[in-house]
């Protein structure tokens, strides 16, 4: 009897440990998927459906602008040795789209998590040659449907892992549909006619669809050009006309014309929004962590809200 007891402790304790161990590494108990994401927000995604069986890294820090940014010998090490490579996609990083079709040409698993997105729910800006505007994120319902690519690309390269992924992207689209309410109720806390977002370049058309409000960007869909003088004095007529409270600028988009327009038109700054870049990972205001897809979101939005009531 005795020595039954001490043996069925000693088999606890194994089993415990065995249980510790799996839960640290992983349900699978292996090691985990080598996930590599261009921005920090395809990275949250990542994270949400990969959770514990993932080990995400990301590319582009807080402040970086896709538009410009070009692959590192550094980054090219880290995107070899990943066994999944997301991107954002619809030309958001014009130029590694090279970079991208060398890598998928050798077999390499490299997906654009905007792929699956339906052509109608995609804007199609005039002078973007023909191309959809890459801002998806903005939107978040648009953005929670990204999570299905995830999914799929994270089980094909993990098959045994599915069951996993499927309850973690389950809980994504959850949480995200919850976020999309709360920004639908905050924009509602403006009038109609006060949303109205003027800002450096054009990344909000998709969170002016989704949140009711006309947005005017001074520069264009990509970063790419700069503003023309003749654009600066147009804006500045519009804000006087329509007698906006403030203008805004972006966190990874230099400040200086903007902040000229301001000056000019005679309005404040109302913030600096989020627009290709999240915040820095930590950084906690007003109770959430801005360095977060959900951070960036709420952040951007009580900037808005606050600034145009
Ligand atoms: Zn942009």
């Amino acid at each position: 009897m005795k020595f039954s007891m001490r043996w069925n402790r000693w088999l606890l304790g194994v089993t415990l440990g065995v249980v510790t161990l799996a839960g640290a590494a992983g349900v699978l108990n292996a090691a985990p998927l080598r996930v590599v994401s261009t921005t920090a927000m395809v990275n949250d995604l990542v994270k949400r459906v990969g959770g514990a069986e993932v080990s995400a890294e990301v590319l582009m820090g807080p402040g970086v602008d896709p538009h410009l940014y070009k692959a590192t010998a550094a980054d090219m090490l880290r995107l070899n040795r990943a066994e999944v490579v997301f991107y954002s996609g619809l030309m958001l990083e014009g130029k590694m789209t090279d970079v991208f079709t060398r890598m998928a040409k050798s077999g390499k698993r490299v997906n654009a998590i905007t792929a699956g997105l339906p052509e109608a729910k995609l804007l199609k800006p005039a002078d973007f040659e023909g191309h959809p505007d890459p801002h998806v994120w903005f939107d978040v319902e648009l953005w929670a449907m990204c999570v299905d690519v995830v999914e799929a690309r994270l089980v094909e390269a993990s098959p045994e892992r599915k069951a996993v992924f499927a309850a973690n992207a389950e809980k994504a689209r959850g949480e995200l549909a919850e976020l999309h309410a709360w920004a639908k109720a905050k924009a509602a806390e403006l009038q109609v006619e006060k949303r109205v977002l003027v800002t450096s370049h054009d990344a909000y058309n998709y969170f002016g669809r989704a949140y009711g409000f006309q947005v005017v960007g001074l520069q264009g869909i990509s970063t790419v050009s700069e503003a023309a003088l003749a654009d600066v004095a147009k804006l500045t007529d519009f804000i006087k006309q329509r007698g906006l409270k403030a203008v805004f600028v972006e966190s990874s988009v230099s400040h200086t014309t903007i902040e000229r327009i301001a000056k000019d038109s005679g309005v404040t700054i109302g913030g600096e929004l989020f627009s290709d870049a999240m915040g820095a990972a930590g950084k906690i205001e007003n109770g959430y962590d801005v360095g977060t897809y959900e951070g960036m979101i709420k952040h951007n939005l009580n900037t808005i809200v606050e600034a145009l009531k």
